[in-house]
């Protein structure tokens, strides 16, 4: 790969999560006691830019926060991770984005998103970061933002030949075709890739099934699908197999942000270990996103270089 001033740029989200936990979630009119409260910084744009981050990736991100105090808290938690924040707004008058989260005892959760700057996030925001678009290797893109922004993101740094990670997360059923023929890989999870095809993803089988829809019918150019603690299956592009590849067996005690730690990794390992094949980047991305399951948090259970076993680096 050409020199490059930026390894990795994220056009994405920030909310910071608001999480109760309670015996059950409260029923409408209903008030509970909850038995524990969590803040942190969240959103997948800002989780996953952070998860490449703090393994030694150069990353930039492109967001607008609010000039509140969460606001600020992200701008530390950028820092804290070296991430470059010439092109993070801060908006006067505006919240950041927040996701109050409800977690009962059994696992559910209910969740709003309540976006504040990041639907403020432009097109022409995008295009003044041209520059740090053009001079990263890898640009990722999430659903959490407007899709007129993330379509623009995708489309210049296609143009510009910086490879392209989208994650359609949360999923949209009617995402139109660039979409799906503009990223170099479309990441999803079980859920996105049922949204998105119709087939239920609960086996290899019918993951290897959405894949070969999403390629042939959709025209993707290759396509993981993450399976939890199954790991994820590839799909590298048409006429070829998909592979799968597990994950390490762990004791996972908050899955919450896998899926950020597993792309933040992904990217990381394409813009620093080119060399590597791509199975052995998913397989080393899974092993990143299973010991973050293994810690609670979200940004916080994200292992730094330093925490990775050799076989890693
Ligand atoms: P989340 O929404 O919780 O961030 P996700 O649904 O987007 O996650 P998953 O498919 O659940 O994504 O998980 C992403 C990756 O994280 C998996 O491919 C795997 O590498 C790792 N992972 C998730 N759960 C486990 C687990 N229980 N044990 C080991 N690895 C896991």
């Amino acid at each position: 790969m050409p020199h490059s001033a930026h390894d990795i740029v994220v056009v994405g989200s920030c909310n910071t999560d608001f999480i109760s936990y309670a015996p059950h979630l409260p029923k409408e009119g209903e008030t509970l006691t909850g038995t524990k409260f969590e803040t942190g910084c969240g959103g997948k744009g800002a989780n996953q830019c952070v998860a490449a981050g703090k393994l030694g990736a150069k990353t930039a991100m492109i967001t607008k926060v609010g000039d509140d105090i969460f606001g600020s808290q992200f701008l530390e938690s950028f820092k804290a991770s070296k991430v470059k924040c010439d092109h993070v707004g801060v908006v006067n008058g505006v919240s950041t984005g927040v996701a109050a989260i409800s977690v009962a005892d059994d696992g559910a959760n209910c969740i709003i998103i309540v976006p504040g700057a990041n639907n403020l996030l432009t097109v022409e925001d995008v295009h003044g970061a041209g520059e740090t678009i053009k001079s990263s290797k890898v640009l990722v893109c999430q659903n959490e933002i407007s899709l007129d922004v993330t379509h623009a993101a995708l489309k210049f740094a296609h143009n510009h030949n910086v490879k392209c990670i989208f994650n359609p997360a949360p999923a949209q059923a009617d995402l139109q075709s660039d979409f799906f023929t503009i990223p170099d890989i479309f990441c999803v999870n079980e859920t996105e890739a049922e949204i998105m095809t119709g087939v239920t993803v609960n086996s290899l089988e019918s993951a290897y099934a959405a894949s070969k829809i999403l390629i042939e019918g959709k025209k993707c150019q290759s396509v993981i699908i993450t399976l939890g603690s199954n790991g994820c299956i590839y799909q590298a592009k048409k006429d070829d197999k998909p592979v799968h590849v597990p994950t390490a067996k762990v004791d996972a005690v908050d899955t919450t942000g896998a899926g950020d730690s597993f792309i933040g990794s992904l990217a990381f390992y394409i813009c620093k270990f080119p060399h590597l094949s791509m199975t052995e980047m998913l397989r080393r991305a899974n092993k990143i996103a299973a010991m973050s399951v293994t810690k609670r948090g979200t940004q916080i259970s994200f292992p730094t270089a330093a925490e990775l076993p050799v076989d890693l680096l």
